[in-house]
């Protein structure tokens, strides 16, 4: 038989692989915006027509190429940017394999037209289905033009898998997203129909991400910094009272390249756990500066994943990087995120404060004791997680959330009246069914749910006082013996020091059981033997897939435990006090577990339901 083997055309081949390399007009986008960038560009223009199916053109002002490398640029494997096997360990261009310029050509019509900086005339190629069709010297603006035009019209079965132009845009705009963040410096502009859709200026990175993402984002972003010998992470993670729901403002880059991670998505989301619900994922813009050789950028065609040589040890320090970075951040509570400048209370002195407009019962006054002794309240710089003076020393932040002017500095004196102003004329709360709260707040009405409020409060001090072995132990019992199952006895035995940390007084007594002979001070609580069991079955419910501190998942499965039961009468000044040290915690509007403590209900959608 004859052979039957032969080697492809050069159009099929290129064509095969465009296939991987160029799946929809983004990825033309992404290829020659990185070649820009590649090219030395510090300004790079995006031209789409509709949604890059009619048109995508790359304008740059980087070094250009001569009229052979134009040429040349349409070869496969014709790249200037390594020569050599071991350059692959080395790679500081976003570009290295030589195939995205062949690949395009193979199924659209390019014009390039590019000049170098030190040359009079530039070079116009044309070609379509990889045939050159036009190849002429012409007068042309330093740097490269790319048009690509009428993308897949060679191959019908791919133009009709595109998808509306609203998808294949948004493609093309998170593409732009991430070089863009990756390259702050670089001025980007993009756009759509005619339409400017970004115009970025050169800045840094905090500029680049509120460039694109809009202002709301300025007050939003924490910063991380780690610096090991291994590998230097900087960047920003959000606050996390600003989750969102789905995935999107999240960006790790490594060595100015965008890249997927899941792993380390993991290592970020996990350290955000119990500060925000379940469903939800922090922003995150990290950057990653690590030694070329300590990763492998060659792992997938359209290279957004990366290998790196020590994932683990990465993962940790990502991990204690971004939780030291919630932790440092003392969250101010921000209810009112539009005023945000206003409600940092540690920022020097505030006067001028407006009282509350609120109707006031003047009949009662549950800080009548209190309000003698005033020099409390100028205390404003107290730790805001102390139990006992929360009421108080968070009342500058109360004042600023009432108000609807900006405090500015003003006499000292001014300041004491007002706040004795703001001490007679409290909210008022009310009860539903002994389980919610209802008080006003500046833009309307606040729903309170009661229990889990107290959870939260009682997780954070629980979480303090562990840290400080300083639980009080509040009740003297009777002592009370309990039984466990040897499961749950073990259990006990690795847990009691923390427990008699946190204020319980346990101690061993013979075969499986306890005595308990006393309880932490405020938990109300009626049966401690339901207690510790339901400790011991929320302790071991929630091991999840996040290694949380020993401490931190005793201090959550208590607070769950003692807070359950706190569903009963309460008296206004009770609600009062529970409402501000709610407020007084780090975080205030989810509990541990993810559950949301309250809502708000605007004066809009109140008026929106009496219509
Ligand atoms: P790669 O980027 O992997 O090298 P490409 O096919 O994307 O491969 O590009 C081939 C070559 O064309 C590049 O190596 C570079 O030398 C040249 N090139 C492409 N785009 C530009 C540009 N905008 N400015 C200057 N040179 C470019
Ligand atoms: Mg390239």
């Amino acid at each position: 038989m004859a052979d039957c083997i032969h080697l492809l055309p050069d159009a099929v081949a290129n064509q095969i692989a465009a296939g991987e390399v160029i799946q929809r007009p983004a990825s033309v986008v992404k290829e020659l915006v990185e070649n820009s960038v590649d090219a030395g560009a510090d300004k790079i223009s995006v031209i789409i027509k509709d949604a890059g199916k009619t048109l995508v053109q790359v304008i740059d002002n980087g070094k250009g190429m001569s009229e052979t490398d134009a040429r040349l640029a349409f070869e496969r494997h014709a790249t200037s940017k390594i020569t050599k096997a071991e350059d692959l360990f080395s790679i500081k261009t976003k570009g290295f394999r030589g195939e995205a310029l062949a690949s395009i050509a193979a199924v659209a019509t390019i014009d390039l037209k590019t000049r170098q900086t030190d040359k009079e005339l530039g070079t116009h190629i044309r070609i379509s289905a990889s045939e050159i069709e036009v190849q002429e010297s012409l007068a042309c603006p330093e740097g490269t033009n790319f048009m690509v035009k009428n993308l897949f019209f060679n191959i019908p079965a791919r133009r009709k898998f595109l998808k509306t132009d609203q998808t294949e845009l948004k493609h093309i705009i998170n593409e732009i997203q991430r070089v863009a963040l990756a390259h702050p410096e670089i001025k980007f502009k993009l756009v759509h129909n005619n339409h400017d859709l970004l115009n970025l200026n050169s800045g840094n990175v905090k500029q680049r991400i509120v460039g694109i993402f809009g202002r709301s984002m300025e007050n939003n972003l924490i910063d991380v910094k780690l610096d090991t010998n291994l590998v230097k992470l900087r960047g920003y993670i959000g606050k996390p009272e600003k989750v969102r729901k789905t995935t999107g403002e999240q960006f790790f880059f490594v060595n100015r390249r965008y890249m997927r991670h899941p792993y380390f998505f993991k290592a970020v989301s996990s350290a955000y756990s119990r500060l925000i619900p379940d469903n939800a994922y922090p922003q995150f813009f990290i950057y990653f500066d690590i030694e070329p050789d300590k990763i492998d950028v060659n792992i997938h065609p359209t290279k957004t994943e990366i290998k790196f040589t020590d994932e683990r040890t990465i993962y940790q320090m990502l991990h204690s990087a971004v939780k030291e970075a919630l932790g440092k951040f003392n969250l101010v509570p921000s209810l009112d995120f539009d005023k945000d400048e206003t409600l940092n209370i540690y920022s020097g002195p505030r006067t001028n404060f407006k009282a509350p407009d609120i109707e006031v019962n003047t009949d009662f006054n549950p800080f009548e004791e209190e309000k003698k002794s005033t020099n409390v309240y100028s205390g404003s710089n107290k730790p805001r997680t102390n139990f006992n003076n929360t009421q108080k020393s968070d009342l500058n932040y109360w004042q600023n959330l009432y108000s609807e002017e900006t405090p500015t500095n003003s006499d000292n004196e001014n300041r004491q009246t007002q706040i004795s102003g703001i001490a007679d004329e409290q909210n008022q709360f009310f009860q539903i069914k002994q389980r919610y709260i209802i008080t006003t707040v500046k833009s309307g009405m606040m729903l309170i749910d009661q229990a889990r409020a107290h959870e939260r409060i009682l997780y954070e001090k629980f979480v303090v006082q562990m840290a400080q072995r300083k639980g009080v132990v509040q009740k003297e019992l009777y002592p009370i013996n309990v039984q466990l199952n040897p499961e749950d006895f073990a259990l006990t035995m690795e847990l009691i020091e923390h427990l008699n940390n946190l204020g319980f007084d346990i101690s061993v007594f013979g075969d499986n059981s306890f005595v308990i002979n006393g309880l932490p001070a405020d938990i109300s609580i009626e049966n401690p033997k339901t207690l510790l069991e339901e400790l011991l079955e929320n302790y071991k419910s929630h091991t999840g897939d996040v290694k949380l501190e020993l401490e931190e998942r005793i201090a959550f499965a208590m607070a769950k435990a003692s807070a359950q039961h706190f569903i009963r009468k309460l008296q206004p000044e009770e609600m009062q006090a529970l409402f501000y040290q709610l407020m007084a915690c780090k975080i205030h509007n989810y509990t541990p577990s993810g559950k949301n403590i309250i809502s708000i209900i605007s004066v809009d959608e109140l008026e929106k339901r009496l219509k």
